[in-house]
């Protein structure tokens, strides 16, 4: 049946969907928040930064309804499971689980040290899971679950000086692949999204550093760097109907980076 104009918006929509955001505070988890509370979703908004997280709920006051806020360190169990606790008991359930919760380190193999190592892979890799981990079995009674994790193209094209960070992302994306190829029976999708560089909090000392952005800009193809809000559309298309048949995949979402020159 050909889509009308009408109907296809509604396919973006996450209406009655209630969805478990980490790194809510940060660039990019507040686009998402922003995202999915204009296309209906209620919210539980996660992160380690309380202060960031409070500033973000009072910018939201009015949106109905008000979403959940829990600060949690994603690499503790205890938090992540009581966050997860939360989330579910305060929205009746959980349909969609972003995780944007991350952290980055500048470092080539022979520079980065034992500890920084360890602290990237704890936040970006086993944070991810154990936050999977605990949110799986509600996403499982759920009808059309997502889980979508924002991953980065430096799992895809390496790239110097971000051993740590790169192999941290490239775990993200084999999990994604494992976590669909397990979940596909019960009906929940599990995608990543890679952006390039995005301006965010993140990002912030690159943007001050004017050799960093010539790189940067010299290596995105599109003539523009990428927004917050560039990764929220995406992620919001991975985690509606829209996407009901898309699973396993990393979406590149760097401008034409991975593509070289
Ligand atoms: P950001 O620094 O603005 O936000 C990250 C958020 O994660 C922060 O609010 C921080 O408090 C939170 N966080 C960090 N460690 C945590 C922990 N242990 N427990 C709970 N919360 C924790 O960065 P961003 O640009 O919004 O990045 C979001 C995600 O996107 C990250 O995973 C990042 O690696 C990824 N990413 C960002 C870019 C970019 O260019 N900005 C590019 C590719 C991928």
């Amino acid at each position: 049946m050909p889509r009308t104009a009408r109907s296809l918006p509604d396919r973006f929509r996450l209406d009655g969907r209630r969805a478990l955001v980490t790194g809510a505070a940060g660039g990019i988890g507040e686009a998402v928040a922003r995202t999915f509370l204009g296309a209906g979703a209620s919210l539980a908004l996660v992160d380690r930064d309380g202060t960031r997280l409070r500033r973000l709920v009072r910018s939201l006051s009015g949106t109905t309804p008000a979403p959940i806020t829990v600060r949690a360190d994603v690499t503790r169990s205890a938090d992540v499971r009581r966050a997860v606790r939360a989330a579910v008991e305060g929205l009746g359930g959980l349909d969609v689980l972003v995780n944007a919760a991350g952290v980055t380190a500048k470092g080539s193999i022979a520079t980065t040290d034992p500890a920084t190592w360890r602290a990237l892979l704890d936040i970006n890799l086993t944070g991810t899971f154990l936050v999977c981990h605990e949110s799986v079995p509600y996403l499982r009674r759920s009808v059309g679950a997502a889980i979508v994790t924002i991953s980065s193209v430096y799992s895809l094209i390496g790239g110097r000086d971000r051993a740590a960070y790169s192999a941290s992302k490239g775990g993200l994306d084999a999990l994604t692949r494992s976590m669909a190829a397990d979940l596909a029976s019960d009906g929940v999708r599990v995608n990543s999204v890679n952006p390039g560089f995005i301006r965010s909090p993140m990002t912030e000392p690159s943007l001050r550093d004017p050799k960093a952005m010539r790189f940067f800009r010299s290596a995105t193809l599109l003539p523009r760097l990428g927004e917050p809000q560039d990764v929220a559309d995406a992620v919001l298309y991975l985690a509606s109907p829209a996407s009901g048949f898309v699973t396993g995949v990393s979406l590149a979402l760097d401008g034409g980076r991975a593509l070289g020159r």
